[in-house]
């Protein structure tokens, strides 16, 4: 389902055309996904948001009930999440970390320090040395790790077991374990393993990747006589754009999981997902400007564009959309354009062809002024977007709670 929720449908309807386009959030459809999800977890599975995905201090705020923390990979969401849902646990993640930024994080107290490389690690241990002696840093190194799983050998979607700057090789494994556990790096603590190889997959690719990761970091323990605390087996839950009514099966994960943590008792797993908790509680709604007839096609232009929701410029697909229409009387002195067939490929304001939200919608009749709601729009949508490209304006952003819920307007 991709249909708005009864709020965000009365609200897209009702904000005046200036106020759009807007990205209509519906946080109690969000609690509900958030606590399902948790639900559907074991007790010792932990659940890291990785924020990134959608950092709205709103959204960060109401998935609070339902995460152990957040996963940040920047000094810059670091800073962000600190000051937003304080108190709550942070892991810090992502390459390229600077000196500067691992100082913030050491100094913002941050519970989890995801290694990226054997220079990183030693960057750390440098600076905690410095600047927090008495301290005992949480690590956990993240690898590139092969994925043995038959499943994933030829999705085009594993990241893992190929080149990448993303986490340490194999080969590395015993150099870093060694700096963490000869007593070279005092302030810092060996607590486990990160691993998050690809994004996109489904239940039973991720729990073959999962005790894949789960036996090879308990090899690697096991060869250094330590004992493995945790592994963080990463995000990557499948949201599928083209049939959004299909979900994640997060009951089966569940169980998987519940398995894998059986079979291990004293390991604690840790999940983190962005996308796959997120992008079903937005939509991006905005109205219908024009609607042409080119060349055997037709094509309407809606207020705002891939500037706004990049989303299916970068991913290659249509974005999920309902359409909104509106009777009220044209209040124009010139006609409304409509369009004549029933497929309309809906387009935004940029001047580039690449500016398209979604090919051949069935939308019979479409016309100017009808309203359009854009969905699955709560991840990667407005954060990866390019927004000041030929300077429109920015959408409104409304935060839905029970149908009532507040406005904000991006400002500046
Ligand atoms: C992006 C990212 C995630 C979240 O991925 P999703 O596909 O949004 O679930 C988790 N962990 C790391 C390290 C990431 O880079």
């Amino acid at each position: 389902m991709t249909a708005p929720t009864a709020a965000v449908r009365e609200r897209a309807l009702a904000l005046p055309g200036d106020q759009l386009p807007a990205y209509l959030y519906d946080l109690a459809a969000l609690r509900d996904h958030a606590a399902r999800v948790r639900a559907a977890l074991p007790e010792r599975v932990e659940l890291y948001y990785a924020a990134k995905a959608n950092p709205e201090p709103e959204i960060l705020a109401a998935l609070g009930p339902y995460v152990d923390g957040y996963e940040v990979s920047s000094g810059g969401e670091l800073a962000h999440v600190r000051a937003t849902v304080p108190g709550r646990p942070l892991a810090f993640g992502g390459p390229g970390k600077t000196p500067a930024e691992i100082t913030a994080a050491l100094a913002a107290g941050t519970e989890r320090f995801h290694v990226e490389s054997v220079c990183e690690l030693r960057m750390l241990a440098a600076l905690a040395a410095r600047t927090a002696p008495d301290a005992r840093i949480p690590v956990l190194l993240r690898f590139n790790l092969p994925l043995a799983a038959d499943s994933l050998e030829d999705s085009s979607l594993a990241m893992g077991g190929r080149p990448s700057p993303f986490g340490l090789d194999p080969a590395e494994a015993d150099e870093a374990v060694r700096l963490l556990t000869d007593g070279s790096c005092p302030q810092l603590e060996w607590r486990g393993v990160h691993a998050h190889l690809a994004s996109g997959l489904d239940a039973p690719q991720l729990l073959d990747a999962a005790e894949s990761i789960v036996t090879w970091s308990l090899a690697l323990a096991g060869r250094h006589g330590h004992r493995l605390a945790e592994v963080n087996v990463g995000g990557g839950m499948a949201v599928d754009y083209a049939d959004p009514g299909t979900r994640f099966d997060w009951a089966a994960y569940g169980a998987g999981l519940a398995r894998l943590t059986d079979a291990h008792p004293g390991l604690l797993l840790r999940i983190e997902p962005g996308r796959a908790l997120t992008a079903y509680c937005g939509w991006y709604a905005t109205e219908v400007l024009d609607v042409k007839h080119s060349h055997g096609e037709e094509f309407a232009v809606v207020r705002g564009g891939t500037h706004h929701l990049r989303t299916p410029a970068t991913k290659g697909h249509d974005q999920p959309c309902t359409v909104l229409p509106v009777s009220a009387p044209w209040p124009h002195p010139w006609p409304r354009s409509t369009a004549r067939q029933d497929r309309v490929t809906l387009t935004g304001q940029l001047c580039t062809p690449k500016d398209v939200l979604a090919r051949q919608v069935h939308a019979p009749g479409l016309r100017a002024g009808d309203r359009v709601a854009f969905g699955v729009t709560g991840a990667y949508a407005w954060n990866i977007s390019h927004h000041d490209f030929l300077m429109h304006p920015r959408p409104t952003f409304h935060f839905l709670a029970g149908g009532t819920g507040s406005g904000r307007t991006e400002a500046s």
